[in-house]
């Protein structure tokens, strides 16, 4: 599970809103073909436990994205699934290989009318925007309070300093204006220890756009550059302010590129081959910081394990002859902690048609509970995203649950309008993007252990976990054996631009 990915999403999640809610469709359902009991048994506590341990042990590093941890785990996928007789997913290899992008400051300078300022005591400059020289002759001042005349500024190609604390929504509404130089004030200066000069990752080398230039400042900075019209803004926050001022900045930067890989393992269809199902699971998590080990045992290493087993289901039944219907695709993605990265790869890039490709029935964490559920309301799983994109989800989720599983399939974190936007935050959201139809499996361990190094195996029930998984396999045996593939009759307009 990854952090929220705010502002990209932003347009998507207005049409998701405005497609959300169908009628619903009474549908009788009866499942034919062959059985799927005897192989939905193989998925055992047991075997996850064996898998987790390996994968969120010191040996993997917390499997961060571009580091050797990452590589290990990696291999250690790809390893299982070939002695399972699994075939390569991406032509004769198990790894889809993509690079990491990643902004990096070299050096940064800043001088006022002449005066230079020294870095980290009284500035810091971000490692995103282009690398660049800039020498211009005024700056806009505005209060955060100001958001009128925001809205009918021309900024584009100035340089912005804003005073107040910014909000979201600010935030877009300044980027719509294309400043070449946005300026903060922090209180924040002088400061000590190492900066962090590395920006954010991407898996784009080359942009539609480039962002403006960001420097934090302190106040004796601000005003050099405005002297009192800056405490005429930070006493009025509605106030927009031009200073004539020399204001050069110089910054330096590089990009360093990170190899990484998902991994794809491939189980080729009987009489629907050339029709697909993918199970995901991001096996990336957040690797080392400062010697401590971030061990991602429920994030996403119960979800990497879960499609392991699942793996091992659907490969044990075409061996007896029993094999799905449909090809299934079984997609382990890295990049998932620094922005759905691998997945947006893939689908960017598909190894098999998306149009093909029924559904994607994304794990990301089913290996705990909500610590606000009470004891006795355990045997559940939060299930996101069955109401949107195919009216065929729900009726198959639902009635393959109360056959099999019987969990209580909760419906909280489906709501668009939930604080956490979980429907945005793990892999799924990038086939949803395409049009193909996702369901998403999330246990709702957002505390205690969340991003932290205390999320580790010994904290997993792995008896819930088996089921919640088992009741992904069997959703998944009938999504791959039913004669139809599922209707994408729920529209969806998805944006460009992402
Ligand atoms: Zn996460």
């Amino acid at each position: 599970m990854g952090y929220f990915h705010s502002l990209k999403t932003i347009h998507y999640m207005k049409r998701v809103l405005t497609a959300l809610f169908t009628s619903g469709v009474v549908c009788v359902f009866a499942q034919s073909g062959p059985k799927p009991d005897a192989y939905a048994k193989t998925i055992s506590a047991a075997d996850m436990k064996k898998h987790l341990y390996t994968l969120a042990s010191p040996e993997m590093e917390g499997r961060e994205t571009g580091t050797e941890g990452q590589r290990k785990a990696a291999a250690y996928i790809e390893n299982y699934v070939k002695s399972l007789g699994l075939q390569p997913g991406n032509g004769s290899s198990y790894q889809m290989p993509y690079n990491l992008y990643q902004d990096s400051l070299i050096s940064a300078a800043l001088e006022v009318n002449g005066k230079a300022f020294e870095l980290n005591k009284d500035f810091a400059a971000s490692p995103g925007g282009p690398q660049s020289i800039y020498r211009l002759s005024e700056v806009t001042l505005i209060g955060t309070g100001a958001t009128d005349s925001l809205k009918s500024a021309d900024l584009a190609g100035k340089a912005v300093m804003i005073v107040g604390t910014i909000s979201q929504n600010f935030f877009a509404q300044l980027n719509r204006k294309s400043p070449a130089v946005v300026l903060t004030v922090s209180a924040n200066f002088p400061r000590t220890g190492t900066a962090n000069n590395r920006g954010r990752q991407g898996i784009h080398a080359f942009k539609a756009s480039v962002d403006p230039v960001f420097f934090q400042v302190s106040e004796a900075v601000a005003r050099a550059i405005a002297g009192d019209k800056y405490d005429a803004v930070k006493a009025s926050s509605s106030s927009v302010q031009k200073a004539k001022t020399e204001l050069l900045l110089d910054t330096k930067k590089a990009t360093v590129v990170l190899p990484a890989s998902d991994v794809i393992a491939f189980l080729p269809g009987t009489d629907l081959k050339d029709q697909y199902l993918v199970f995901s699971a991001h096996y990336d998590h957040l690797g080392m910081r400062n010697g401590v080990l971030f061990p991602g045992a429920d994030d996403d290493g119960s979800g990497t394990v879960g499609v392991l087993e699942i793996a091992e289901a659907f490969a044990k039944a075409a061996k007896e002859g029993k094999g799905p219907r449909r090809s299934i695709v079984f997609l382990w993605n890295s990049g998932e902690e620094k922005g759905l990265l691998g997945s947006e790869w893939y689908t960017d890039h598909p190894v098999y048609p998306l149009d093909k490709t029924t559904a994607d029935l994304n794990i990301d964490m089913i290996g705990r509970s909500d610590p606000d559920r009470k004891p006795d309301t355990l045997n559940y799983v939060y299930v996101v995203g069955d109401d949107k994109l195919s009216s065929d989800l729900k009726p198959i989720s639902e009635s393959i649950n109360n056959k099999y599983t019987k969990l209580q399939l909760d419906y909280k974190y489906n709501d668009p309008n939930d604080k956490e936007r979980i429907y945005f935050r793990s892999d799924h959201y990038n086939f949803a993007r395409y049009g193909v139809p996702i369901i998403f499996y999330y246990d709702g361990m957002l505390r205690p252990d969340y991003h932290k190094p205390s999320d580790t195996p010994d904290k997993i029930n792995y008896d819930l976990m088996q089921k919640r998984a088992q009741l992904v396999f069997y959703t998944g045996w009938e999504m791959a054996n039913r004669d139809a593939m599922l209707k994408r009759d729920i529209p969806l307009n998805v944006p460009t631009g992402f």
